[in-house]
């Protein structure tokens, strides 16, 4: 098979996952004629591409997707496909399929470092493995300077397609929300209170239940348009910088070895919140702020079995093994308040991960999964550092990361630990004595690192569309571009605000 590498397009985009599938998408539906190239360091896994590897049916098919996630450093062919299956571990760097750990550099002496930073290498990025749980930012997690931040998250959530309601009818899942209201609400404002999780995933007409990964984020707009192109196994190793304009990307063809120049009028760099910054630092471009204000959000899990609901028959057990999502598949959330600054996701686990006694069969959505996410105390030494003599697996700058903990943090963990013990209480008998706190890391929500500002005050790395101050033609977009200490989900914000950095991309193409 040959493939060609343009030589001139007018946007070039770094990364697959969600946040750069939000720009080919955004540009697709406003500019069709405007040409747009993706290049993606990792393998396309299946058809569409971007698509969630739990859709993909065969176990063999799906284990092989994930595999072919994890970059430099597979797994064992016969690591569990099942993300939540050994979830709860203790494991000093837990990492879950179909990503691929920082080998060396993730912590640094007396520091707390981040022992479980992982990153997904395929098209899709870590999109196609991710849980879809897209809430809303609340109170000092918002980002005050963008006036528009509603009308972008309902955008961001018409691109993931995040509904809200798929799993009402789950069992138990007005009684799970009904005991946490009882705990949690009081003196909470109305979009703050215990609801449904709003989630990125589709429930078909045939009862079937499926996750979006970026092919939905794609989606047919730019499936269809004949000036986008997805080049996968493109590691794009330099933006191509002229005086104060970018005008390219350098991108290598994994599969052959070949370099290629391609130049482009903007160029968008979506590479996850730890590479967008080391493909900055390989080309030169060095803000003060560049990798800096890293932050990653304390995680406590727990599980219960929720009081007083019917036991069933064994017979009466959905007895899938697989890690599809299903209509019992209830998810709950507690939203993040400024008064208690973490943000619970509360999962009906029906298919229990959970090791139970074998005599003990548990109603489906009666074993309740609880995450508690917290909001980092932002700090701007914790960084990631590139080095300019030792490189990665993909020869690009070698990272190492900077990262403590303050007594703020150890003071809201305790707080979280405190408030996922009073939501296991109100929802019926743990099954742990303590929860669990992970290493950090172990969230997979990385902010900050290529961070939006209001001006460029030497404390960020872009503007409010996401311009790189200083370098004209230069995006950035992911995680790495919240300002903010969220404790929810980042994915529906990243991609919101990537939805703004298109649009400017799209005004600036069309006033040419
Ligand atoms: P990614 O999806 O990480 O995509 C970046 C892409 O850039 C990758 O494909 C990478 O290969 C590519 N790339 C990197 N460097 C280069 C280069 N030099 N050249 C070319 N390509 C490059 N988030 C939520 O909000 N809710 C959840 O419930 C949730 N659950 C999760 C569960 C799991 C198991 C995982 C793994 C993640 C979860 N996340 C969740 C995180 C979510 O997946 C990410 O926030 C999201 O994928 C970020 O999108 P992105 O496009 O910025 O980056």
């Amino acid at each position: 098979m040959t493939r060609t590498f343009p030589d001139l397009v007018d946007v070039a985009i770094v990364g697959s996952g969600p946040c750069g599938a939000a720009y080919a998408r955004i540009l697709s539906e406003r500019c069709p004629s405007a040409t747009v190239a993706t290049f993606e360091v990792g393998p396309l896994l299946a058809d569409p591409p971007g698509v969630h590897v739990k859709n993909i049916v065969d176990p063999a098919a799906r284990a092989q997707a994930q595999r072919l996630s994890e970059g430099p450093a597979p797994q064992r062919d016969d690591t569990p496909t099942d993300t939540l299956e050994g979830y709860v571990d203790t494991a000093p760097r837990l990492v879950r399929p179909g990503t691929f750990l920082l080998a060396a550099g993730y912590q640094q002496p007396g520091e707390d470092g981040l022992p479980s930073v992982a990153m997904s290498s395929n098209v899709g990025g870590m999109g196609a493995h991710w849980t879809g749980a897209c809430p809303r930012p609340g109170g000092s997690e918002r980002i005050t300077f963008l006036p528009d931040l509603e009308e972008l998250l309902d955008e961001g959530g018409r691109l993931l397609a995040v509904d809200a309601h798929a799993f009402d009818d789950a069992p138990f899942a007005d009684e799970v929300r009904k005991r946490l209201s009882a705990a949690f609400d009081d003196g909470r404002d109305d979009d703050r209170r215990v609801a449904p999780m709003p989630l990125a995933v589709v429930r078909h007409d045939d009862g079937r239940v499926t996750w979006s990964g970026a092919d939905v984020v794609f989606g047919q707009a730019t499936r269809s348009n004949p000036n986008f192109t997805l080049v996968p196994q493109a590691l794009a190793s330099e933006v191509v910088i002229d005086g104060d304009r970018a005008t390219g990307v350098r991108v290598r063809d994994l599969r052959t070895g070949d370099e290629h120049v391609v130049r482009a009028r903007f160029i968008v760099v979506a590479a996850d919140a730890l590479r967008t910054p080391q493909l900055l630092w390989a080309s030169g471009v060095r803000p003060r702020a560049l990798g800096r204000y890293l932050n990653d959000q304390p995680q406590t899990v727990f599980a219960v079995r929720l009081r007083d609901v019917a036991h069933v028959s064994e017979e009466q057990v959905d007895s899938r093994t697989a890690p599809e999502i299903v209509p019992q598949s209830g998810v709950s959330w507690v939203p993040y308040t400024d008064e208690e600054p973490f943000h619970g996701q509360v999962m009906q686990l029906d298919a229990s991960p959970v090791p139970l006694a074998d005599d003990d069969v548990p109603a489906p959505g009666s074993i309740v999964g609880l995450g508690w996410f917290c909001a980092k105390d932002l700090q701007e030494s914790d960084r990631v550092e590139f080095d300019d003599t030792g490189s990665d697996p993909y020869g690009m700058p070698a990272m190492r990361i900077h990262y403590r903990l303050t007594e703020r943090d150890r003071a809201s963990i305790e707080a979280s630990r405190a408030a996922i013990r009073r939501a296991g209480e109100a929802l019926g008998d743990p099954l742990d004595d303590e929860p669990l706190t992970f290493a950090p890391g172990t969230s997979l929500h990385y902010q900050g690192t290529v961070r939006m500002g209001e001006t460029d005050d030497g404390a960020s790395v872009c503007s409010p569309t996401s311009r790189v101050w200083g370098v004209d033609g230069l995006y950035v977009a992911g995680n790495g571009v919240i300002p903010t200490a969220i404790a929810c989900n980042p994915t529906l914000t990243s991609v919101a605000l990537a939805v703004a950095g298109a649009r400017d991309i799209a005004t600036r193409l069309d006033g040419s």
